[in-house]
Formats: C-alpha cells, structure tokens, sequence
C-alpha cells in the first residue's frame, strides 16, 4: 500500500491541515524525522502508538513552536527550564517537567510529567505555528528499528501507514534529543543527544546520568523514561560494539570479522575491512559527522547480507556520549573494551 502522500516545504500548509484534522504527518526536524499529530488530541496520538508499534506506556514529547508555549501545558515550571531555553532553544534539547490537565494521558503514557522540546528546524516551527497545537512526536521509525534521518528512510517504515511526509532534507544532528528530567531534586539526563552534557552541566551546575545511559537494565528496574527499557535502533544482525582506542578497536575487529559480515568504523580505517560490508562514520575525529551518519548505517545493513555487526565506537566526550548509547543499545549492550 503506497497512500503516503510526499510533501515539500511549499506544502506545509496542508501538512498544519492535516495535523489539525486528526491525521499523522511525518516531520523534518534537526535531530531526526518525527511521527508527528496533534499532541491534544488523544485519538490522533493513539494514531501514532498503531503506526510505530509502539507500546502503549512509552510517552511522546510535545514539539512547540515557541518558549511562551511551555506555560500552556506545564505546571510548576522551574527557573532551570527558562535558563535552559535561554541557552538551547530551539534546539535539539527535550525537558520533562510537570504537565497541566490539558495534556492527555494517551500523549504522557499516564505519567504526571510532559517531555518539551522546540525544535530548530525551520520547517517543524512553520509546521507547529501553522498548525497552531503542540505536536506530538517520538522518531518517525517502526518501533525498535533505527530512527530515519531523511523522508526516504521514514517512508521506508510508514508508507501506507500515515497520511503525509513532509520533506525536509537529510537532518543535521542525526541522533534524538537530549532529554533531561528537571522534575527530580538535581536533574538528571535520561538521554543523551546533541546538547552535551558538558553544555547541561555549564548551566545547570550539577547533572545525574540516569544509569540506563550507560548499562543494560535490569529485569524489574523502574526506568526514569519509559523509552529505556525498550530495544532500540537495532538492524536484524547482532551488534558488537567495541570501544578503546580507534587503533585498537579497528585492528581487534579486522582479527574478528569474517568475510560479509558489516563493519562500523572510522574512515581512517575502512581499507582493512575489504573483505567486510562496511559502512564508514566519518573521521576518528569527527563526532559530529559520526553522529549524522549512525542512524543510516545502521538501517543500511538491513538491505544486505550481513551475518554479524561490528562497531568502532568513540568515546563519551561530547556528542561521543550520544553515539555510544545508540550503539550500545543498538548492540544490546553487547560491549568488548580493548
Ligand atoms: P523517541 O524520541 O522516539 O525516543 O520518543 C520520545 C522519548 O522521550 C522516549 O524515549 C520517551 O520515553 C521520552 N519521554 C517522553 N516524555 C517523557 C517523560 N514525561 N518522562 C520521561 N521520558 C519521556
Ligand atoms: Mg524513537
């Protein structure tokens, strides 16, 4: 079934139209494609759970067009949330903070806290002010698979599913928001993305790392952000992550890989994986480039042969941090240190 419409920037009109009356409407946005609807509207977002798969406890973030905005669906904001908006909005940084009545359970998974987020990228703030409603959005992905960076990758997961994609160019971040809880006594980061937790820690002075960032959970451990406890951005082949060194790390996969299996890595190392299907980060260096790029590669796997993955990772500074949680739960937390 091809029925999802492919709209352009010229069409964002519609789009607002189509969010207004109910619909679902795929949206560009800096940090990944969204699967966008009227974050008010509990049967437009119940939309949203069916066409993800997504399961019923796992909340949204509420997309809005303008600071001012918070005030209309949060309670109890505090100063924190102000001075981070200051700093980072728009931008790829979601808040959780207490949300007002008018936020429907359907969008918060029951919880009595709403994520936040107002995005930077200029489509998804005409679409939002056209629209005129918080929109509600979680990756434009089928549940448990990586999130799209470009409308062809959401198209791949939603076409037939959803009423329209709005086509907003490959995106600029390429991994999803941070997003730090501002309703616990010192806030915590429950995901981390391209605002770093180094840029956090310079305003709010002290962060707590929710430990589902860096470890596996354990069976009966009640996760902070829903989201943590689900597998995520896998491709279908098993992911081994390896970190330490990029020297190392390259050379302990080349020892490991058979030929055909899928490698991740560095361009400073692809010659030695000729034998290997591999698909190639960026440089060692360039944890930006290595974030826009991970979401593709991972999906890229999908359509080859692949037996077993295996990834070079960067370490947690900066963005590094955002790089290694995807690919550890891509991988399952499935981690060699060399
Ligand atoms: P996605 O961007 O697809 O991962 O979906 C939104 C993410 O935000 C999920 O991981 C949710 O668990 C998280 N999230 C949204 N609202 C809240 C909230 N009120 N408290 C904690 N996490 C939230
Ligand atoms: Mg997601």
């Amino acid at each position: 079934m091809k029925t999802t419409k492919l709209l352009q920037e010229a069409d964002v009109q519609e789009a607002a139209q189509i969010i207004r009356a109910g619909g679902l409407v795929g949206m560009p946005t800096e940090t990944v494609y969204g699967l966008g609807a009227n974050g008010l509207d509990p049967a437009a977002v119940a939309r949203i759970f069916e066409a993800k798969g997504r399961p019923q406890d796992n909340p949204l973030i509420l997309h809005i067009a303008d600071p001012v905005w918070l005030e209309r669906y949060c309670r109890n904001i505090p100063q924190s949330a102000y001075l981070l908006a200051d700093r980072f909005w728009p931008g790829p940084l979601t808040m959780v903070l207490s949300r007002r009545s008018n936020v429907p359970n359907r969008t918060t998974g029951g919880l009595d806290t709403v994520g936040m987020r107002c995005p930077s990228h200029p489509i998804a703030l005409r679409l939002i002010r056209e629209a005129d409603v918080p929109i509600a959005a979680p990756s434009g992905n089928t549940s448990g698979k990586p999130s799209p960076t470009t409308a062809q990758h959401m198209l791949e997961d939603m076409d037939g599913k959803i009423d329209a994609i709005l086509d907003g160019g490959p995106c600029s971040v390429g991994v999803e928001s941070t997003i730090v809880d501002l309703t616990c006594s010192i806030p915590r980061l429950l995901r981390p993305g391209g605002v770093t937790l180094e840029d956090l820690t310079q305003v709010l002075g002290r962060v707590e790392v929710d430990p589902a960032v860096t470890q596996l959970m354990k069976a009966g451990d009640r996760p902070r952000a829903p989201g943590m406890k689900y597998r995520h951005y896998a491709p279908k082949a098993p992911v081994t992550v390896i970190t330490g060194p990029a020297v190392r790390t390259a050379r302990y996969i080349a020892r490991r890989a058979q030929a055909g299996d899928g490698v991740i890595c560095f361009d400073e190392y692809q010659d030695l994986f000729s034998k290997q299907v591999v698909e190639t980060l960026g440089a060692a260096e360039n944890l930006e480039e290595q974030a826009r790029r991970l979401f593709d590669a991972l999906r890229a796997f999908d359509h080859t042969e692949a037996a077993a993955i295996w990834a070079q990772c960067p370490d947690c500074k900066g963005i590094g941090l955002a790089i290694m949680n995807r690919l550890n739960k891509a991988a399952g937390f499935h981690i060699v240190e060399v």
